[in-house]
């Protein structure tokens, strides 16, 4: 037997078989087993979620030999001609390629003679928004009076484009794209059956790929079986598909968020030896940084994104969402532009200098906007994580610590545990910190490895870490920001204490303010 295409040989030719479209065709179901037929019904929905295949088993419902029902028995004369697709009284019309107004009038014309074999007459018409207007006009006709023996079903990807007056003669379902859970677990299904060795993750990366559409994720998996020599892999899939590991995405952002510009370039180069779709890699960025955006508001929303939580303290809320902006306006051009690489590095080069640069200085490894700082239109606007310059690499000066710390691949009660350290010494491969006090407490075996694995992570280097508690000679950032605090909440007291409006207040009305009540507005 000649090799059938998977998606031609796992078409649907029962209701039962169709997954996803449960609302369209429970409604199909109830309307032939109620007998309640509506002369004319209209599919729409994007490409590939079977618009054309629940048309194709509702005229076989319409027209098996055993009867009208909403399962067609699949044996009878009628039903294989319908599978096969030679039935005389079935009528499919592509209308994107049968537009002519001469021919649609000369397919109408036959509408009022009786179906030459089964007991309807049905016209199975495709892209039916891409009829003229003549066509349409013909098509009204013929639904406004439609004989009993004819049934309409309309398809279409653009219900938006076709004329109102043929729109309310039809029954409209709206097919939905097909969630990449229920196209995974269908391609498992698929390969088991057809004996294929698959790996799940491959899978779930055609389940993507296919961007809610069964039949493209089954023509991505008959390629991917001919690529990967009859067996599917993550490896080959990724390379079929173009697409990167998440993880190597991720690593985008952490250099972005370090402003390392030398080593973003690197990355991207290293990438490109996969050849990979600069689209599909442009929007898990922008994937990345919509989670990032919404674990900095919700925290929670980092739960299950692996690398996120990390990411929330190292690039400030505003970046994020800079970083957003110019990936979506930049998707134009890297799908447009004939070197997609080069249009990917640009907007990489361009989340770097645009991104705010206040007190930063130019320095080794830095790429740093051109010109005046403050022309950038987000430049002055401080976030943590640049307080200061960044730390040189080689040697740490204990006023750095307090810098490093903003930057380092950290969080939580690892972070807070770092920010109440300061800098001992640093050698080759090894980190002394001394700890305040009064946060002896927060120093414990777990905290101690992920701030070490933090500091392996930046410097790319393993080290050994030591902590000592002792009196620390300087303010720890924890002690500056508690200093910080205090001051700020003496200073709204003080503004308070001298307004003269409040002094106004306290004279006329023996008003006094509340202990307590005063914040400081930042
Ligand atoms: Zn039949």
């Amino acid at each position: 037997m000649a090799y059938l295409v998977l998606a031609r040989k796992w078409r649907p030719r029962k209701f039962s078989e169709l997954v996803g479209q449960d609302h369209v065709v429970r409604a199909l179901i109830n309307a032939l087993d109620r007998d309640q037929l509506h002369h004319a019904y209209l599919f729409t929905g994007t490409r590939g979620v079977g618009k054309t295949t629940i048309a194709r088993i509702f005229a076989k419902a319409l027209n098996c030999e055993q009867g009208v029902a909403s399962t067609p028995c699949g044996e009878c004369t009628s039903c294989q001609e319908i599978d096969e697709g030679r039935f005389i009284d079935l009528i499919e019309v592509d209308a994107a390629s049968n537009r002519k107004v001469e021919e649609t009038r000369e397919l109408l014309d036959n509408v009022p003679y009786s179906p030459a074999r089964g007991r309807y007459k049905v016209y199975l018409i495709d892209e039916i928004h891409m009829l003229s207007k003549h066509s349409f006009n013909a098509l009204l006709k013929t639904l406004e009076e439609p004989p009993p023996h004819v049934k309409f079903l309309l398809a279409t990807t653009e219900p938006q484009k076709l004329p109102i007056t043929v729109i309310s003669r039809c029954l409209q379902f709206n097919l939905k794209r097909l969630p990449v859970a229920l196209i995974e677990e269908r391609l498992k299904l698929i390969a088991k059956e057809e004996k294929i060795q698959a790996e799940t993750s491959g899978l779930r990366l055609l389940a993507e790929a296919a961007d809610g559409s069964m039949r493209d994720a089954l023509s991505l998996m008959d390629q991917v079986i001919a690529f990967g020599d009859d067996d599917i892999t993550e490896a080959d899939t990724r390379l079929m598909l173009g697409t990167i590991p998440r993880e190597q995405v991720l690593k985008l952002l952490y250099l972005l968020a370090n402003k390392d510009g030398p080593g973003l370039l690197a990355h991207i180069a290293g990438m490109d030896e996969l050849a990979p779709d600069y689209r599909g890699v442009l929007d898990e960025l922008l994937g990345l940084l919509k989670t990032l955006a919404l674990a900095q508001v919700v925290p929670e929303a980092a739960a299950g994104a692996e690398g996120i939580a990390e990411l929330t303290g190292l690039i400030a809320p505003e970046d994020v969402q800079l970083f957003y902006d110019i990936g979506v306006k930049g998707r134009v051009s890297v799908e447009q532009l004939p070197d997609p690489r080069a249009a990917f590095e640009m907007l990489m080069v361009r989340m770097l200098v645009f991104s705010p640069a206040a007190g930063t200085e130019p320095g080794d490894g830095q790429i740093m906007p051109v010109g005046d700082s403050s022309t950038i239109g987000s430049a002055g606007k401080t976030s943590a994580h640049k307080e200061s310059a960044g730390p040189e690499k080689g040697g740490l000066a204990h006023e750095e610590w307090a810098a490093l710390v903003v930057k380092l691949p950290i969080s939580g009660a690892t972070r807070q545990l770092a920010a109440n350290c300061e800098l001992e010494r640093r050698e080759e491969g090894a980190v002394w910190l001394r700890l305040a006090p009064e946060a002896a407490s927060m120093l414990t075996d777990q905290l101690k490895k992920r701030l070490r694995k933090g500091l392996a992570d930046y410097f790319e280097h393993d080290l050994r870490l030591h902590i000592e508690t002792g009196e620390t000679r300087s303010e720890t950032l924890a002690g500056r920001k508690g200093r910080e605090a205090i001051e700020r909440q003496r200073a709204a007291e003080r503004s308070i204490a001298s307004d003269p409006n409040i002094q106004a207040m306290q004279d006329a009305f023996g008003a006094s303010v509340q202990d307590g009540s005063v914040q400081p507005l930042d």
